[in-house]
């Protein structure tokens, strides 16, 4: 799927060395963004950009989005190799499951830091570039976890439901500015992150979807270029799931 929707525009990808981070990169570039790859490791991150193919250029950093100065930094270099920045998607996660009982705080903080902390600096970032140049499209991953919840996964759970809290705040905040702030839900998607699971309970997970399959990361993609371009002028604050119609 190749188009030029996003001609001319700048954008960031946070987590993007894999998964659906990575292809949300390939298909914001495919259609005409320049892009910005960031990952913890900036050689991840560089293999992945190099991995794109497109006329509009790439650029790859290193970048731990619980760290204010790194996201700051990202942010100025990526305005700098692009001239503005309008699409940042806030995509970078990780996963710490365990029961309450069993669960540490460590884990907790870990997994709240990422996302929720992450999305808030970069969703801060962002936006302060895009409210001067009166326009832009911020796009959080959320998850189907912070709509239901999860057993075992009361950390991440939680992260994901705040992120939908810190969507619809900020979207009232910067609608007047020009500036559109969106969240996506993932049902269960095949990546790295979920072939961690034991395989019975994807299985079992796999089998309560209502399309009787995982989705892939390209169709999560989907959904982020449609909030990121021009498309979805007149949406802000919304939570677009993607989860084969799980738990609608
Ligand atoms: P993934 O394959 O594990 O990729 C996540 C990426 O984020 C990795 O490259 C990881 O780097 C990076 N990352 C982790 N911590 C970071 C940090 N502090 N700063 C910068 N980058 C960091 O996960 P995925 O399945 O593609 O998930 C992507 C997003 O979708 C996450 O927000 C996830 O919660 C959400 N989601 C996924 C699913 C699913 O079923 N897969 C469902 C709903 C929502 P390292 O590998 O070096 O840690």
């Amino acid at each position: 799927m190749t188009g030029d929707l996003l001609a001319g525009r700048a954008a960031i990808v946070t987590g993007a060395a894999q998964g659906i981070g990575l292809a949300i990169a390939r298909l914001l570039h495919e259609h005409g963004a320049g892009v910005a790859l960031l990952d913890l490791d900036q050689e991840r991150a560089a293999e992945a950009a190099a991995g794109l193919d497109g006329e509009s250029k790439v650029l790859a950093l290193g970048c731990d989005v619980t760290d204010e100065n790194s996201v700051a930094q990202a942010v100025e270099r990526t305005v700098e190799e692009f001239g503005g920045l309008d699409i940042h998607v806030n995509n970078a996660g990780i996963t710490r499951d365990a029961s309450l009982g069993k669960m540490s705080v460590d884990d907790f903080d870990a997994v709240v830091n990422v996302h929720l902390r992450g999305t808030w600096l970069g969703v801060r970032a962002a936006s302060a570039i895009m409210r001067k140049a009166g326009r832009g499209s911020i796009v959080n991953i959320s998850s189907l976890s912070g709509k239901s919840g999860n057993p075992g996964q009361t950390n991440y759970s939680a992260a994901k439901a705040g992120i939908v809290g810190l969507t619809k705040a900020s979207a009232k905040e910067l609608a007047h500015k020009g500036v559109r702030v969106n969240a996506v839900q993932p049902g269960l998607i095949r990546t790295a992150m979920t072939q961690a699971m034991p395989p019975e309970v994807f299985a079992e997970r796999e089998a309560a979807i209502p399309m009787r399959r995982a989705g892939e990361p390209a169709e999560v993609a989907g959904a982020v270029l449609f909030l990121a371009s021009d498309l979805s002028s007149y949406m802000t604050g919304a939570v677009l799931e993607v989860g084969g119609g799980r738990l609608m």
